[in-house]
């Protein structure tokens, strides 16, 4: 079976372990892919974000998926693009923080939206390359452990751009 994987549809529906979620730093809801999240999981997923107090740029923090077909969700918290060199190591440190996360908890499917390309405003072609590259260099450290990736693409310009990468 295939590690990796591109899907065109909604994160809050995937049956996966694990779905990702582009938070900001707050961890208290936003919109785009995280207000769909926390409407999708029912508000005991805000009462437990509160009792997080946050996160850092490039970091990972985990909590229950409750209403979801996921039983967690990893909130990441994407680089606001600033077009310095910056970005791509914070972009890339998040793919890798989640992933590690994920893996301590046992989790062996997971999903993650385009992060930092909505409202962030990461350029595609270049967000894209950064999730490929570095889930892909995950998976082949990782060789020994089972992991199936999903990038779960809300358009067809996103998924488009993932497919031109992963050929
Ligand atoms: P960021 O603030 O990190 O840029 P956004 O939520 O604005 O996060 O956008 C990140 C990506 O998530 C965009 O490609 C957006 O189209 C996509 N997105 C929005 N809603 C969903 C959803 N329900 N499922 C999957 N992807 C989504």
């Amino acid at each position: 079976m295939e590690r990796l994987q591109t899907v065109l549809g909604d994160i809050t529906k995937q049956s996966v372990d694990a779905i990702v979620n582009a938070a900001n730093c707050s961890l208290l809801g936003g919109g785009g892919v995280d207000g769909a999240i926390h409407r999708a999981a029912g508000p005991e997923l805000l009462a437990e974000c509160r009792m997080l107090h946050g996160c850092e740029t490039g970091k990972a923090k985990i909590t229950k998926g409750y209403r979801l077909k996921a039983k967690y969700i990893i909130h990441m918290v994407g680089p606001i693009y600033s077009g310095t060199p910056e970005d791509a190591v914070q972009l890339a440190d998040c793919y890798r923080s989640s992933l590690e996360l994920a893996k301590t908890y046992d989790i062996h499917s997971i999903a993650f939206p385009a992060i930092s390309t909505g409202v962030y405003g990461y350029p595609l072609d270049a967000a894209t390359q950064i999730a490929v590259d570095t889930v892909t260099d995950w998976l082949q450290n990782h060789a020994d452990y089972d992991m199936k990736v999903i990038f779960c693409c809300f358009d067809a310009r996103t998924a488009q751009a993932y497919q031109t990468k992963m050929e």
